[in-house]
């Protein structure tokens, strides 16, 4: 699969593909390293896991674009992650309508 990357803020954050092997994933489905402003997302999942998995992926990327990422993350401790992969979720609900809530006007 070929990499691929998106601007957030003005950054570009590039999304790697890469086998279950690769030492950044760690056993995870995806990761978002903010350092190099890189996601890598596990190669071999399923579509709509691998679609789950970029949006959680940069929703984290997202946040970090703003100045509040670490106040919300102490505030909801061990809920974050569930908060990013929710808030991912509605990101990708909001991408796939409101374009043709655009264009029905
Ligand atoms: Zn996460």
């Amino acid at each position: 699969m070929t990499d691929n990357s998106i601007i957030l803020n003005g950054i570009k954050w590039d999304i790697k593909f890469v086998p279950a092997n690769n030492d950044v994933l760690d056993g995870n489905r995806g990761f978002c390293y903010y350092r190099t402003s890189t996601i890598y997302i596990l190669d071999s999942l399923k579509p709509s896991e691998m679609i789950f998995t970029l949006f959680h992926e940069l929703t984290h990327a997202a946040l970090a674009e703003t100045d509040y990422d670490e106040e919300i993350k102490e505030g909801l401790g061990n809920n974050y992650e569930k908060f990013i992969s929710l808030l991912g979720s509605r990101i990708r609900e909001i991408c796939e309508q409101v374009e043709s809530c655009v264009n029905q006007q």
